[in-house]
């Protein structure tokens, strides 16, 4: 087993920041990377908005940035997944991955979340095969083709105007007649020649052989069934958080998302969360990057605070 003093779990923007933080506090916080370091920004093409980059950066230009970041300060990378914790009666609490085993004095939750699915047929059995989750990842595979964007949030628009490069053409499905996107990226869909919606509409069926070919969709007011030839359906829906593995271990909404104070504590004392495992209202890199450092900071100040009540006890002996 080994012994650590910081486990930070996930390496988005939360997590990464947060090994920053610590590793600057002389606590060689241990990262456990989960599946893809730095989350869902590592396949995020455009970030307009991070503060720093009046051009613009990438995802991948930013998570390596931060990675090299945190590491310039001593945190230390573990490219591996988290399967099982155990908090009860902790700390030392008790961290399982697919590569080892763990204990550690403080947690740093930070494991993010991933996209929604449909739950329609046909979307689990296509997925990779025209159905996906990411433009970044898998839009290059539709030059010349045509697709489909289900959502009507900003990333349903920013990754529907990602797929202009390579589609010919873009059809955004929304459920409702307005959008939630932004403003900005409302106005820059809206010009776009390459781009349509249709509005008031679900999909109710993903069509294909081996390959994406359709969708079946429904007008919510009208009831109106309609079958559209596509090559591609990209899914932005919004997310769930990956919080499965704290089943029983800490506290959560009725959605999943772990419950946190001001100073990201969690139920559990010496175990804190930041980022989108426990925000489903700003979700922006820039607000998760302020939660891992509050959560780090916290976590430093809880295991002093432990350190010195041990010393006084000892004294006190
Ligand atoms: P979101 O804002 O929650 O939008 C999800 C969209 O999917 C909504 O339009 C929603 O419709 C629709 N939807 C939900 N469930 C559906 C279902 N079962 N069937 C059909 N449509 C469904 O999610 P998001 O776009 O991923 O954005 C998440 C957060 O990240 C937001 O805070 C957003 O501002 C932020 N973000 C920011 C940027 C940026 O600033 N550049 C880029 C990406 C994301 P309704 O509108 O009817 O609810």
């Amino acid at each position: 087993m080994q012994k650590e003093k910081v486990i930070i779990i996930g390496s988005g923007p939360a997590g990464l920041t947060a090994a920053l933080y610590n590793g600057r506090a002389q606590l060689e916080p241990l990262v456990i990377t989960g599946n893809q370091v730095g989350g869902q920004i590592s396949i995020t093409n455009e970030v307009e908005n991070y503060p720093g980059f009046p051009e613009g950066t990438t995802g991948p230009e930013l998570v390596e940035l931060m990675q090299a970041h945190a590491e310039h300060f001593g945190a230390r990378l573990a490219y591996d997944e988290v399967t099982e914790v155990n908090l009860t009666g902790g700390p030392p609490f008790y961290v399982k991955t697919y590569g080892g085993e763990y204990e550690t004095e403080a947690l740093i939750i930070t494991a993010g979340a991933s996209p929604r699915r449909l739950g329609v047929p046909g979307e689990e059995e296509l997925i990779g095969r025209g159905v996906s989750y990411c433009a970044t990842c898998d839009g290059f595979f539709f030059r010349g083709k045509d697709v489909v964007v289900v959502g009507g949030g900003d990333s349903a628009l920013e990754e529907g105007l990602f797929l202009t490069r390579f589609a010919d053409s873009v059809r955004i499905i929304h459920r409702r007649d307005e959008l939630r996107a932004g403003p900005t990226l409302q106005k820059r869909a809206f010009a776009n020649e390459k781009i349509s919606f249709i509005w008031d509409t679900v999909v109710t069926e993903i069509n294909g052989n081996g390959t994406v070919n359709g969708v079946e969709t429904m007008n919510v007011n009208s009831g109106n069934l309609e079958t559209l030839s596509t090559d591609g359906v990209f899914i932005y829906i919004g997310h769930y958080p990956n919080s499965k593995f704290l089943e029983g271990e800490v506290a959560m909404d009725e959605h999943g998302y772990v419950i946190t104070d001001e100073y990201m504590r969690t139920s559990v004392p010496g175990v804190f969360a930041a980022g989108e495992i426990q925000d489903p209202v700003y979700r922006q890199i820039a607000t998760s990057v302020g939660q891992g450092c509050a959560a780090a900071m916290q976590a430093e100040k809880w295991l002093s605070e432990r350190e010195d009540e041990r010393e006084e006890a000892l004294a006190a002996e």
